[in-house]
């Protein structure tokens, strides 16, 4: 195949902006609209059958598996291919914008409609798909539909999850009908492409067109309980004290160290993003602390140094302020390289367009990690305004960005479809 079609930025503006309508809630002053439409609830069923009928509409073969996975399948002229496949997620945290997870899908969708505008059929099939609950923020796992298809999760556990009152997936999927009777983990595409927002600043401080995602950092999360003895502020002198506040900004302030120290890679990330002190009070040492810790690390190895540094810095503390930290590791997902050859693809194609383009490293989860155990995989990046603002109403986007990221999708899934065995 040597031509390419051009998407219908219209087309594809519109169904963004009819899908951002369901969920949509007044997010004024920090921008007109937000988006919540949480994993399996009646927003998301509405959505689901709103994207199903534009699936149906676009002739597609619809089937949905038991974790509420849907596929979309349109026939290549070999059918003894595995299909390239590309997706993403419609579901959304509770304060979101229009873009995360629906461009990919919705972008994918644009490429069928394109196809079938001018009649094209590619050698390979295509599947365009939506992976229930990648936000995970209703039942506590992220990724969860694609882990599940992919066999990283198995069916019954994912089910069993619960959400803040109780509800399993389950009951939810068959409350809202999305559980489907096709079996999990049965998918093994040829490739896989998602398309998305970059979540992030780097696009859109570069003036860049096209991010080329070269793969998924490591993520750790750890629970701390640091004890202490709370006391009396102001009679208790400081050699007396077992200040669990202090041993939380001395961990605080050592993440932040050894992330500028260079020794754990140029890329590692740190974060303590809660610091709850009891009894949290002016004038009582804090007796205790919950923290968190949030590790990032594009490199395993350099991710397990800085964890096991990290561990030491905690006994150190301990005796030091004579306190006891206590850590719980609460998620650990490892560094994901995509495909090369991919990558390649994308790359040539934002290039044959005339779009600047850079390889980048993504900083949060996405459904294309856990297809990536399974075939080649990649992503594409497009920039969002307001230093690529995410999980957030102000999330945006632009008519011409969103289009520049679909028309490489389109080339890179055409150039995919056309591949042999
Ligand atoms: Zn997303």
């Amino acid at each position: 195949m040597t031509d390419f079609p051009t998407i219908n930025s219209q087309r594809l503006w519109q169904s963004i902006r009819t899908l951002g309508q369901i969920g949509a809630y007044d997010a004024k002053p920090l921008a007109d609209q937000g988006v919540c439409r949480l994993a399996l609830s009646d927003e998301d069923a509405k959505a689901r059958t709103l994207v199903t009928q534009w699936f149906n509409d676009a002739e597609l073969r619809v089937s949905v598996d038991q974790i509420g996975n849907t596929y979309a399948d349109r026939a290549g002229t070999d059918p003894s291919l595995a299909p390239v496949m590309a997706g993403s997620h419609i579901d959304s945290v509770p304060t979101a914008g229009r873009f995360d997870g629906v461009l990919g899908v919705l972008g994918a969708l644009e490429v069928v409609r394109t196809l079938n505008d001018h009649n094209m059929t590619t050698r390979r099939p295509i599947t365009i798909a939506f992976f229930t609950d990648e936000e995970g923020c209703r039942f506590g796992t992220d990724m969860l539909g694609s882990a599940v298809a992919t066999g990283r999760i198995n069916l019954d556990h994912a089910c069993a999850l619960t959400d803040a009152n109780n509800c399993t997936v389950l009951q939810e999927l068959e409350r809202i009908g999305a559980r489907g009777d096709e079996p999990v983990n049965q998918r093994t595409p040829y490739a896989f492409v998602e398309c998305h927002v970059e979540q992030g600043p780097i696009l859109d401080h570069e003036k860049l067109d096209i991010g080329v995602v070269t793969g998924v950092q490591a993520i750790s999360w750890q629970k701390l309980t640091i004890v202490g003895s709370s006391a009396h502020a102001g009679t208790t002198p400081m050699s007396y004290r077992h200040d669990a506040g202090l041993a939380a900004a001395r961990i605080n302030t050592k993440m932040h160290e050894m992330c500028l120290s260079g020794h754990f890679g140029p890329d590692m990330r740190a974060t303590m993003g809660v610091i709850t002190p009891e009894p949290g009070s002016i004038n009582v040492i804090p007796g205790q602390v919950i923290a968190t810790v949030d590790l990032r690390n594009p490199d395993d190895a350099s991710m397990r140094q800085a964890e096991q540094e990290l561990e030491q810095y905690f006994r150190t503390t301990e005796q030091g302020l004579g306190v006891q930290i206590l850590s719980e590791q609460t998620a650990r997902t490892p560094a994901v390289a995509f495909s090369n050859r991919v990558q390649d693809v994308i790359d040539q194609q934002a290039a044959d367009l005339n779009l600047s383009h850079r390889r980048i490293l993504a900083g949060a989860g996405h459904d294309a990690q856990e297809w990536s155990r399974v075939c080649d995989t990649a992503m594409i990046f497009i920039p969002g305004e307001n230093q690529g603002i995410s999980h957030n109403p102000r999330e945006h986007s632009s008519q011409s960005r969103c289009a520049a990221g679909i028309n490489v999708l389109c080339r890179t899934m055409c150039v995919l479809a056309s591949e042999p065995s």
